[in-house]
């Protein structure tokens, strides 16, 4: 299919920039495309852990799984367990599964409250994915009924390489260099991009791909960056590999909470990502760094890189002619691994803004930055929930967080499920019901009273139901293989 844009610049060879061309060379192959990076400056390479939408991309794509696990060194992810985050001790699963059919989760907490919850254990047994991640165990569902969903991790520096193969064979052309200059037009758009050895680079579309440099939407068209760091104050992160402990591959993401962040583990095949992701009004960074150190699986592969960085995004995405993606857009903390699906939902509506053959208007253009604005929105709510809820009041962070005046989208939120158990969804949302309710769960934020729509509902049946379908995710899990030797035999493949 034609687009207007015949000639499209990536500007930034991170996954990012890679994940965009890839999919625009796909999508338009009536345009060129032409990636821009700079080996001496490199990639952010972090970002290990993924959310569900990755498999889609892949489909769409066509990646074979077993190809891009391999060449990744990537495990599969069921979602995050977090420690500690309500109180020290404490810990539950957010997984990418459901609570069950009983009329909604709403209904089932009902049923749960007005029976008393005897004998039922947690909710969690209710959540095949996460009874399996509780296990350690791992099968993938059937590709045409997909009753639960899963993502993966990876090495994010192996998976920029992998789609930069994939984005060549599809005819992307790449370029080695340096930006040193955004030559623009008497109208604000953006017409070459000047390199350190003199050449420049033209095009019709330009999308910004640059990581936190953010060269052209950023730098070159000042686009103001709107700060959420009131909301989410953490602003650096150490990051260090360490060697793998012997125990079972973990199909799971692992959140820690600590004095003044929180503590990342991804197991990978070859080794397990660390990283402490802090606030810097709360701790210095030698601290930070310690507590990073005693969270860790095994002996260090590498010296503890520092990472800074600030959390909002700009104010627009697409201006005059130039899209911004990843990190040179914004960036909310890695707590629920959203970047790079924040990525793929931009390209996904860009390339349908692109699909007609004719220039976007000023009203289509005006329409995807209204959504990627909720969009970021609706995920800074979710992340902000999980600090929200908190118990704790042992270090400035935790008392800050409990007390700290919140968007009023998420003060609603909060407002509406403790009144009456409603998990109010707004459009755009990242995360469906069930996210919700799992961090509510987890948190032990229940509502003052049960929906007064449940009150017809028979609390014997809904308790019998919720045991058959405990005991049968039991039974199912119970058959499953472990992550590790499921892991295997795809690989095998
Ligand atoms: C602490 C931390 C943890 C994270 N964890 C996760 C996670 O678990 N899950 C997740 O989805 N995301 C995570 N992210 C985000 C993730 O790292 C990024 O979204 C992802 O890697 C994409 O980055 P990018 O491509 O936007 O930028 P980058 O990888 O930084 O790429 C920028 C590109 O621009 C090029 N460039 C820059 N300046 C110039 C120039 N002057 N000339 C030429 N080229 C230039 C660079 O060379 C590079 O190729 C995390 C981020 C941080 C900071």
């Amino acid at each position: 299919m034609e687009t207007a844009y015949k000639r499209i610049v990536v500007v930034g060879g991170g996954a990012a920039g890679w994940m965009a061309a890839t999919a625009l060379a796909s999508a338009l192959p009536g345009s060129t495309v032409e990636l821009v990076e700079s080996e001496e400056i490199g990639i952010i390479g972090v970002g290990e852990a993924t959310f569900p939408s990755i498999r889609a991309f892949h489909k769409i794509l066509g990646i074979d799984e077993a190809e891009f696990l391999r060449a990744t060194n990537g495990t599969y992810k069921l979602g995050i367990e977090f420690r500690d985050w309500r109180v020290q001790g404490e810990g539950y699963f957010h997984t990418f599964g459901d609570f069950g059919a009983l009329a909604g989760p709403q209904a089932l907490w009902g049923q749960l409250r007005r029976v008393g919850e005897a004998g039922l254990g947690t909710l969690g047994e209710q959540c095949l994915p996460s009874v399996m991640a509780s296990q350690g165990r791992f099968q993938a569902p059937p590709e045409r009924e997909e009753y639960f969903n899963y993502a993966y991790h990876f090495d994010a520096v192996l998976y920029a390489g992998f789609l930069r193969t994939l984005a060549l064979q599809r005819g992307v052309r790449r370029t080695e260099g340096r930006i040193v200059e955004v030559l623009r037009r008497a109208c604000g758009a953006v017409d070459r991009i000047k390199l350190a050895d003199g050449r420049a680079v033209a095009g019709d579309l330009f999308i910004d791909c640059s990581g936190f440099a953010s060269l052209l939407l950023g730098r070159a068209l000042d686009e103001p960056f709107v700060d959420f760091s009131h909301w989410l104050p953490v602003d650096r992160a150490w990051a260090c590999p360490s060697e793998r402990s012997g125990t079972e591959l973990a199909p799971y993401t692992r959140a820690t909470a600590l004095e003044a962040g929180w503590a990342w583990r991804i197991p990978l095949r070859n080794r397990t990502g660390h990283g402490h992701v802090f606030a810097s009004r709360y701790i210095d960074e030698d601290r930070a760094r310690e507590q990073l150190m005693r969270q860790m699986d095994g002996p260090a592969l590498a010296a503890p890189r520092l990472l800074r960085f600030a959390t909002g995004h700009r104010e627009r995405f697409w201006v005059h002619n130039v899209v911004a993606l990843g990190l040179s857009s914004g960036f909310l903390e890695p707590l629920e691994s959203t970047s790079i699906f924040l990525v793929q939902s931009g390209l996904g509506r860009l390339i349908e803004q692109l699909l007609p053959g004719a220039e976007p208007s000023a009203e289509a253009v005006a329409g995807y930055n209204s959504a990627m604005v909720r969009q970021f929105a609706r995920v800074r709510d979710f992340i902000i929930l999980h600090y929200r809820l908190t118990a704790r009041r042992d270090s400035e962070l935790w008392r800050a967080m409990a007390s700290m005046a919140l968007p009023e989208t998420l003060a609603f939120k909060i407002h509406a499920w403790r009144q009456t158990g409603a998990l109010h969804q707004y459009g755009d949302e990242g995360f469906d019901a069930t996210s919700w309710l799992a961090i509510h769960a987890g948190m032990g934020h229940w509502p003052e009273r049960p929906d007064p729509a449940l009150a017809d509902l028979a609390p014997g049946l809904a308790l019998q139901a919720l045991r058959q379908r405990r005991d049968s995710i039991a039974a199912a899990v119970a058959a499953m293989p472990s992550h590790d030797s499921y892991l295997r035999s795809v690989l095998a493949r």
